[in-house]
């Protein structure tokens, strides 16, 4: 072959420059190399090194054909390309290293990333740091599937409905919408969904609203808005969790509406919760609101005596204790407002009784639930995110500097997502703003440790009862 490798990759490069959209480019091409080419009867095989797997993933599977066609027409014939991550430092490429200007080899380094960067950075950079690779948007609760839903009376159409959809996705209802109050089963349902079309295969994205907008406003600030589009864009089903807290927002919710409408051109299934009925949400555009009504609309109510009983005979069961069953029926009969409430005295009454040996005796349990319902009758006061800070750092034997600082140890860190749960339970405070109060992290790393931590109170009752005293200190503070 007369003209080397490297000048055709270049010269195919810079019309891929030209053709694709700016961000693509930069995102996904920038500082790619040709490591080398085959030659075979058939097609040419190039090799071609990125920056990182999700480049590789990328370009392998969605930019392909665009690359194929013109590195084709510059070399003449069809080629056939695979990708793979390059460092520049591991492996020279084709390229005479030795020959090459040193300012030429140094530009295509990728800088190395630290903590210190400031936020603006481009996204391909992002991608790579370690932290946020680790942590899909979309992280699931397993314990929130279909299977461990009780179905009430007066859930039962619902359920059926969600059910539906997870089995046939894009095909019934779409989109489909759960209203209803604080506590009730919509962020479990909407999971139990995610679960069952993940296992069939089909790519899902959940996220909470408040987790999309701050991904649109980081894409906007990035400009990388073209690969925010692409995410949404290229799954199969889409569900947006308290839909309610776009209303207002009305950058977000052009993206939104233009998000939902290219989902539901290719016939992709949308799923969303609301606390109330789109009807209802003040400020939400006409156009959006009438595209959610334009589906299967339906509402989560408390279920009723009975099946709270039964929900919390299946949490007994999923921590393998015994709760008597006048004792659930207790605790049911005193929860009438969401199964939250359930959870919060069931959780109470299980801790208290395992650590404290104390049998679980309707007696015992009165006194207990008692106690957990003084603090309310307070009336609720405010609890700010320094006071949390504050009692957290004291309880971990730690400075607040401590937690808002860069530092990572393993105690800093888990005192940190202490504090993200807190916040996020007993403020009205959002992800960023928490993220903000610790020092700068993100809204992702703070739904982590969220996630982290609520899991954590699951499987460890020692732990469950530590937090338990903590949020008792904090409710105790102003008496
Ligand atoms: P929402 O999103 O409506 O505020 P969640 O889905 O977070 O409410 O539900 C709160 C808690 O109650 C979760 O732990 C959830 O698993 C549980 N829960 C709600 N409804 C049911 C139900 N019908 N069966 C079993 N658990 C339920
Ligand atoms: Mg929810």
């Amino acid at each position: 072959m007369l003209v080397d490798p490297l000048t055709l990759w270049n010269t195919a490069l810079n019309q891929l420059e030209v053709q694709l959209d700016r961000a693509s480019f930069e995102t996904w091409l920038r500082g790619a190399v040709c490591l080398g080419i085959e030659e075979s009867d058939e097609e040419p095989l190039f090799t071609i090194g990125v920056r990182n797997s999700y480049a590789v993933d990328m370009l392998q599977h969605r930019l392909y054909r665009t690359v194929r066609r013109i590195l084709s027409d510059v070399y003449g014939s069809a080629v056939t390309i695979q990708f793979e991550v390059h460092h520049p430092t591991e492996k020279a490429p084709l390229a005479d290293d030795q020959e090459k200007p040193l300012f030429r080899f140094l530009s295509q380094q990728t800088p190395p990333v630290t903590e210190e960067m400031s936020v603006p950075m481009p996204l391909h950079q992002q991608v790579a740091r370690p932290e946020r690779a680790e942590l899909p948007e979309c992280e699931l609760n397993p314990r929130l599937t279909f299977d461990r839903f009780v179905v009430a009376n007066n859930n039962n159409l619902t359920y059926s409905a969600a059910l539906a959809v997870a089995e046939n996705p894009s095909s019934i209802y779409n989109p489909f919408v759960v209203y209803g109050g604080v506590g009730l089963g919509k962020t479990h349902l909407l999971q139990a969904i995610a679960h069952a079309c993940q296992q069939k295969g089909l790519r899902v994205i959940y996220i909470p609203s408040e987790a999309f907008i701050n991904d649109l406003v980081g894409a906007i600030r990035q400009r990388t808005t073209a690969m925010f589009r692409e995410k949404y864009r290229s799954v199969d089903v889409l569900l947006v969790d308290d839909i309610q807290f776009i209303a207002g927002k009305e950058s977000t919710q052009e993206e939104f509406f233009h998000t939902f409408n290219a989902l539901y051109t290719f016939n992709k299934q949308i799923v969303l919760a609301s606390d109330r009925h789109p009807r209802e949400l003040e400020l939400l555009e006409d156009r959006l609101r009438s595209r959610f009504e334009g589906g299967l609309v339906m509402d989560v109510q408390l279920p009723e005596f009975e099946a709270r009983v039964a929900i919390l005979e299946g949490w007994a069961q999923e921590r393998d204790i015994h709760v008597p069953r006048s004792v659930c029926e207790m605790i049911a009969d005193r929860a009438h407002s969401n199964i939250r409430e359930l959870e919060g005295l069931f959780t109470q009454v299980v801790a208290k009784a395992r650590l404290g040996s104390q049998p679980l005796t309707l007696n015992t349990v009165e006194t207990m639930v008692e106690a957990f319902e003084r603090p309310r009758q307070h009336g609720r006061r405010a609890i700010s995110i320094e006071e949390i800070l504050e009692v957290t750092a004291v309880h971990h034997d730690l400075k607040i500097k401590d937690l808002t600082s860069k530092r990572r140890t393993g105690r800093i860190n888990h005192a940190r997502q202490v504090v993200m749960y807190l916040a996020r339970e007993l403020t009205e405070c959002s992800l960023p703003q928490i993220g903000d109060a610790l020092g700068g992290r993100s809204h992702t790393t703070v739904l982590h440790g969220y996630n982290k931590v609520a899991e954590m109170i699951m499987e460890d009752e020692v732990f469950r009862y530590e937090l338990m005293g903590l949020r008792e200190k904090l409710a105790a503070r102003d008496r």
